[in-house]
C-alpha cells in the first residue's frame, strides 16, 4: 500500500498509519484537523468541504466531535483515506488546485492540542516502577503496596495544563521539605520527567454505566505519547496521604499526533503474566498490550546533541488499556470523548530502560553523563527533554513523532 505522496524511508507517517492530529498552517489563523503523511499534513477540513469525506466532523479546532462518533465512523475514515491517498487513486492525485489547498509540508503548519481534554487521568501500570518508586520513597522490602497487584492504580489529574509538544515548562515553585529542617517554598530542585503513552477516548458513556474489559477498545480512540513533568521534592513532602497533586499538575505535554487502534493492531501482543490472576472484571482472553519502542534524550542547553538516556517499551506494562478503562468506569463513572487517560511511568526491567531521572539516576545517586561534559541528576533550566516512539515490525513503522518541552527556570 503506497501513496502517490512520497514518503521517506523511516517515516513515523506511512500510508498505513494516519495519525490524527490539529494543526494552524503557517500565516492562517484557522485551526482545523488533520492527517501526517510522510512530510506532509492532510486538511481533513478541505477533503470534507470537497465531499471526499463521508463524514461532517471537522470544521472545527479539535477532534471531538470525530472522537464521539465512535469506532464504525473511526474506521471507515480511515479506510476512505487510505483509498484516497493510495496512488493509484486518481481523485485526489490528479487535482492540483485541491492538493495544493489541502495539502502542507509539515515543516509549515504548527500542531495544538488535537483535543480539547475533558478530563486527565493518570495510572501507575508499570509494576517495574512501582517497585523502584516504592523503594525510593519507602521501603525496598515492602516496595508494592497490597493493593497493587489486584487494581490499577491511579489519579485523577489536571487537564487545563496538558500541553502540546514544543511548549516551553515552566520549573515550578512549591512546598518542600529536608528530612531535618522546616518547611520551605521555591523553585523546586527535583525536576524530572515520566516517560508514558496515553489514550483518547471516545464516543463517550452515560454516568452509572460501566464499559466492561471486553468492550474497551471500543472506546478507545488511539494513542499519544506523554511527558508527565514531575516535581520530586514537592512529590515527597505533598504526596501522603492522598497522591499526587501540586507535584504534578504544573504542566504534563503531549504528542500531537494521536495514533489509531486501527495503525497499531498488527503490534498487539501479550503484557506480562499477571499473578496474582486479576478478578474476572479485570480479566479478558485477547491481548491488550502493544509493542512500542520508546525513547527519551536529553538535549542540554546551548548543545544539539541527543543525549539518549532510556530505551523502553509499552509492552512492559502490568495493567494493560482494556483493564484501566474497564476498571476506571467500573463504580459507574462516566467517560467523554476527549479525555486523555495516560499509562503511568514505563520503567522496563533493566536499568537502561527506566522511564524517569528519579529511577535512572537513583535519586542522584548515579548521574548520568552529556555529550557536553556535564552531568545530570534531573532535569536543569534550559534542558529539553524528547520523547519519541515506534512500532516496528516487517519492514512496518507506525511513529508517534515525538513530545519535547524546553524547561525554564522558575519564575
Ligand atoms: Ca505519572
Amino acid at each position: 500500500m503506497r501513496s502517490f505522496i512520497d514518503v521517506p524511508p523511516g517515516s513515523d507517517f506511512p500510508l498505513q498509519n494516519l495519525p490524527y492530529g490539529v494543526f494552524i498552517p503557517n500565516g492562517s489563523t484557522r485551526a482545523r484537523p488533520g492527517t501526517a503523511l510522510g512530510d506532509w499534513v492532510v486538511d481533513l477540513d478541505a477533503l470534507e468541504k470537497a465531499r471526499l469525506l463521508p463524514t461532517s466532523l471537522f470544521s472545527g479546532d479539535s477532534l471531538n466531535d470525530f472522537m464521539a462518533a465512535g469506532r464504525e465512523t473511526w474506521t471507515l475514515v480511515r479506510t476512505t483515506l487510505q483509498a484516497l491517498l493510495s496512488e493509484s487513486n486518481g481523485r485526489l492525485r490528479d487535482d492540483m488546485d485541491l492538493r495544493s489547498l489541502a495539502i502542507f509540508p509539515r515543516q509549515a503548519v504548527t500542531m495544538i492540542l488535537p483535543a480539547k481534554i475533558g478530563d486527565y487521568t493518570d495510572f501507575y501500570s508499570s509494576r517495574e516502577h512501582a517497585t523502584n518508586v516504592g523503594s525510593l520513597f519507602r521501603d525496598p522490602a515492602n516496595a508494592l503496596l497490597p493493593n497493587w497487584l489486584h487494581l490499577p492504580v491511579g489519579y485523577h489529574g489536571r487537564s487545563s495544563s496538558v500541553v502540546v509538544s514544543g511548549t516551553d515548562v515552566r520549573r515550578p515553585n512549591g512546598q518542600t521539605k529536608a528530612d531535618d529542617a522546616d518547611p520551605v517554598f521555591g523553585p523546586s530542585r527535583l525536576l524530572d520527567f515520566e516517560l508514558e503513552v496515553g489514550f483518547f477516548t471516545g464516543p463517550g458513556t452515560k454516568l452509572g454505566e460501566p464499559v466492561p474489559i471486553e468492550n474497551a477498545t471500543e472506546h478507545i480512540f488511539g494513542f499519544v505519547l506523554v511527558n508527565d513533568w514531575s516535581a520530586r521534592d514537592i512529590q515527597k513532602w505533598e504526596y501522603v496521604p492522598l497522591g499526587p497533586f501540586l507535584a504534578k499538575n504544573f504542566a504534563t505535554s503531549i504528542s500531537p499526533w494521536i495514533v489509531t487502534l486501527d495503525a497499531l493492531e498488527p503490534f498487539r501482543c501479550a503484557g506480562p503474566v499477571q499473578n496474582p490472576h486479576p478478578l474476572p472484571y479485570l480479566t479478558f482472553d485477547k491481548d491488550l498490550s502493544f509493542d512500542i519502542g520508546l525513547e527519551v534524550s536529553i538535549v542540554p542547553p546551548h548543545s544539539n546533541d541527543d543525549n539518549v538516556v532510556c530505551r523502553s517499551n509499552f509492552k512492559h506494562m502490568y495493567w494493560n488499556i482494556g483493564q484501566q478503562l474497564a476498571h476506571h468506569t467500573s463504580g459507574g463513572c462516566n467517560i467523554n470523548p476527549g479525555d486523555l487517560m495516560a499509562s503511568g511511568t514505563i520503567s522496563g526491567p533493566e536499568k537502561g530502560s527506566f522511564g524517569s531521572m528519579l529511577e535512572i539516576t537513583w535519586r542522584g545517586a548515579h548521574p548520568v553523563k552529556m555529550s557536553d561534559g556535564t552531568e545530570r541528576k534531573f532535569i536543569g533550566d534550559g534542558d529539553t527533554v524528547i520523547m519519541r516512539g515506534a512500532a516496528e515490525k516487517d519492514g512496518l513503522r507506525i511513529g508517534f513523532g515525538e513530545v519535547s518541552g524546553k524547561v525554564l527556570p522558575a519564575r
